[in-house]
Parts: structure tokens; sequence; C-alpha cells
């Protein structure tokens, strides 16, 4: 299995890089907050807790989070079974050891880490435009702010976790977007 951890601040290029790897490589795409936003338009009880914190700019608690990942991952076995997309999980240590447990109960691991570097107001502006295309609530400039703090206290801790483990490959991403993945083909591919 290729199990890809696709990691970076928010409007790092997460979800565009996620779908080109789903074109190239046929792998299931898990996006934790594409879930939680389709619970928010269902109306779903999940849906209800995640808006408030979404709204913030504040990471919805590891517990719930990591139930959540469970359940798409028992859900989408088949689908599942050539390797996974990790977009936006794991955001916290917390996380990230429980999604290293859950992969060796199902007898598999995470195989790359890669990491797309922007500065940072590259990301604000890319993030303030998003919310100009799309109406996506939380790219505003207020919440915008407290999701780069979140990223820098709690999610940026996981580039050292990961490169202990001789995971973590750096992408630059910046520039041109098919450039961008021409690089991340080139780190999957070495590890395949
Ligand atoms: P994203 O679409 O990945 O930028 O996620 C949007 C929002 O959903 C985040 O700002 C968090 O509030 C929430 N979220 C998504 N993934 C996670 C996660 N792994 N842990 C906690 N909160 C998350």
């Amino acid at each position: 299995m290729l199990n890809i951890v696709i990691f970076g601040a928010p409007g790092s290029g997460k979800g565009t890089q996620s779908d080109n790897l789903i074109k190239t490589y046929g792998l299931f795409h898990i996006s934790t907050g594409d879930v939680l936003r389709d619970n928010i338009k269902r109306g779903t009880e999940l849906g209800g807790i995640a808006k408030s914190y979404i709204d913030q700019g504040q990471l919805i608690p590891d517990d719930l989070m990591i139930d959540i990942l469970a359940n798409v991952l028992d859900t989408h076995k088949e689908e599942a079974a050539k390797g996974v997309i990790f977009d936006g999980f794991p955001r916290t240590i917390a996380q990230a050891e429980a999604l290293e447990q859950m992969l060796q109960e199902r007898g598999t691991s995470v195989s790359t880490v890669i990491g797309l570097e922007v500065p940072e107001q590259e990301l604000i502006e890319r993030i303030i435009l998003r919310g100009q295309q799309t109406g996506r609530t939380d790219d505003n400039m207020e919440t915008v702010k407290n999701r780069l703090d979140v990223y820098r206290n709690q999610t940026s801790p996981l580039q050292a976790f990961y490169q202990e483990k001789g995971l973590y490959q750096a992408i630059k991403g910046t520039g041109k977007v098919e450039e961008i993945f021409a690089d991340i083909r080139r780190a999957v591919d070495a590890v395949k």
C-alpha cells in the first residue's frame, strides 16, 4: 500500500495536489476538512459540533477526530486497498501517533510525508482569494490568523516528528502547480 500524508499550512495547496495524486496514483483521498464540511452541510450532530471549532479556526478535539478517521477507513476498505492520501490529518502529535497505530492494526504504515512549504504572506493571500472565490466561511482575515497560529503551535511540530522517522520530504510549494506536482511525483516515486 502507498499511504501518503500531504502536509502543510492552510493554503499550502494540499487539496490541489491531492487531486493530482489521485489522478496519477489512483489512491483513496481522505480530507478531514471535507468530511467535516460535508457533515455541516447535511446538518448532522457531528457537523453541529465541528462548525463552532471551524468558524473559530480551532482544531476539533483529537479523540473525536481520531474516531472520525478510523470510521472513514473502516467504511472504505475496498477503495483504500491500494493506499490512501491523508489530507489535513494528522494535525497534532496525538493524531500522528493514533494514525501510526491505526495503520499498524490494518497491516500497513505511512509511506511518506510530503511537506508543502509556502511563506506565510503567500498563504494569507491564497486563503483570502479562496474565500472570495468559493465562499468558504473560515477563509477570512480574522480566522486565518487563528488557523496559522494553530498550525505553528500544534501542527508544525509534526515536521520534526516525521523527520526523525525518515519519512518527511520537503517540497517547495510556490510556483506553477504542475511544477510543484512534478517535484511531488519524484518524491513519491522514490518511496514506491
Ligand atoms: P482544512 O479543510 O483541512 O483546512 O480544515 C478546515 C478545518 O477543519 C480546520 O481549520 C479545523 O477546524 C478542522 N479540521 C480539519 N482536519 C482536522 C484535524 N485533523 N484535526 C482537527 N481539526 C481538523
